[in-house]
């Protein structure tokens, strides 16, 4: 590989959130690999960077070792829906433990900076709101989403010692529920669920009373807060909060999807999930100030994308209801 740019490592590269860094690390002239197990991801997201010869695809799972030569790491392997961590919840904490151990061990070697893709589940439900990066959490060690939030709480654990220890230069976002095209659609977040159930007219599917909150960021906010904190000098080692402050409630989300769609869909309730977080909202102070980063994108022009890039992938499909299966040559 060579340009002008880094050579940089997206581990997780062809999921949702990973192709779009791998899109932006492209257009800011570095040489991308990305590394993944296609678990999550999908070789449609990546598609359309195949023919850039600054970038490179290596199906490779992280729980494996890998030995290649890269400036600065992104690691972003692991699934990241509820249901896709809990399938396999044994994989998951391998994904997060040792696939941290060995794409540390990979900077190590390299001295190379590595950035980790820590979420706000290290708050678990939590009793401080909003929740600041001090906070430290209330996680059930062992109910069903344990395997996510702790083996993430681990990988924390094991970048902070890497870091002590080794002197490595280590970046932790701690990210909060984000959205935007390429999304999957079977994956049971809650934008992707509402917005398909609405293109296709079917119920909405609401759990617990809808009363409980998240606060929403488009992606290319968050790709952008990314790039910042891997840019910004080694003594920002994080962990810092990325995402979008304005709360909304579950509720409130499916109204909004509705009306956006002038979709003919009605709410219905089902079962809270067990340990389901009653709310989570950021406070991202410490990313404006050391970041100079806050969220541009407004929730509807967020969701309106993310509508628009739907509704092409479930016509495309055959998936929407008036929408014949696009042809095939
Ligand atoms: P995603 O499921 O779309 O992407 C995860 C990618 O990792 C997929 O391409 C998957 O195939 C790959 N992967 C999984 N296990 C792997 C393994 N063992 N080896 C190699 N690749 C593997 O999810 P996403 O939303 O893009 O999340 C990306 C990262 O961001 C994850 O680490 C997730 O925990 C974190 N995160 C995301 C959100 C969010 O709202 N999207 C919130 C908090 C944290
Ligand atoms: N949710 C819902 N209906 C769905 C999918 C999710 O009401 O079809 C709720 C879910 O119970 C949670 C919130 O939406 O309270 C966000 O869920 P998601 O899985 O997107 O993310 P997380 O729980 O990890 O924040």
């Amino acid at each position: 590989m060579s340009s002008s740019g880094k050579r940089i490592l997206v581990t997780g590269g062809a999921g949702f959130l990973g192709s779009h860094l791998c899109e932006r690390l492209l257009a800011d002239g570095n040489d991308v690999l990305c590394a993944d197990n296609y678990f999550t991801g999908r070789k449609d997201n990546i598609a359309h960077l195949l023919t850039n010869t600054h970038f490179e695809a290596l199906r490779h799972d992280v729980c494996f070792p890998l030995y290649v030569e890269v400036d600065e790491i992104y690691n972003l392997a692991c699934p990241a829906s509820p249901i896709h961590y809990q399938h396999d919840p044994v994989q998951t904490t391998k994904t997060s433990v040792t696939g941290a151990i060995n794409m540390l061990g990979l900077a190590k070697r390299l001295r190379a900076k590595i950035f980790q893709s820590s979420t706000s589940e290290v708050y678990g439900d939590p009793s401080v709101h909003p929740q600041r990066e001090e906070y430290r959490g209330n996680v059930n060690p062992i109910g069903p989403r344990a395997c996510y939030d702790e083996g993430k709480r681990c990988a924390e654990t094991l970048f902070f010692d890497y870091h002590r220890q080794h002197k490595l230069r280590i970046r932790v976002a701690r990210i909060f529920n984000t959205y935007g095209p390429r999304m999957h659609p079977n994956d049971g977040r809650v934008v992707s669920n509402f917005i398909v159930q609405a293109l296709k007219g079917e119920p909405i599917t609401v759990y617990g009373d809808g009363r409980q909150t998240r606060a929403f960021c488009y992606v290319d906010d968050l790709i952008e807060g990314f790039v910042r904190l891997m840019a910004a000098p080694d003594e920002i080692t994080g962990p810092i909060n990325l995402g979008n402050p304005v709360e909304t409630t579950v509720g409130e989300l499916a109204t909004r999807i509705i009306e956006l769609i002038g979709s003919r869909s009605t709410i219905v309730y089902r079962p809270l999930p067990v340990d389901d977080p009653v709310q989570r909202c950021p406070d991202i102070a410490r990313a404006r100030e050391v970041l100079g980063w806050e969220p541009r994108f407004p929730l509807e022009t967020g969701l309106k994308n993310t509508i628009a890039y739907f509704d092409r992938l479930l016509t495309e499909r055959g998936e929407k209801p008036g929408a014949s299966p696009r042809q095939v040559a």
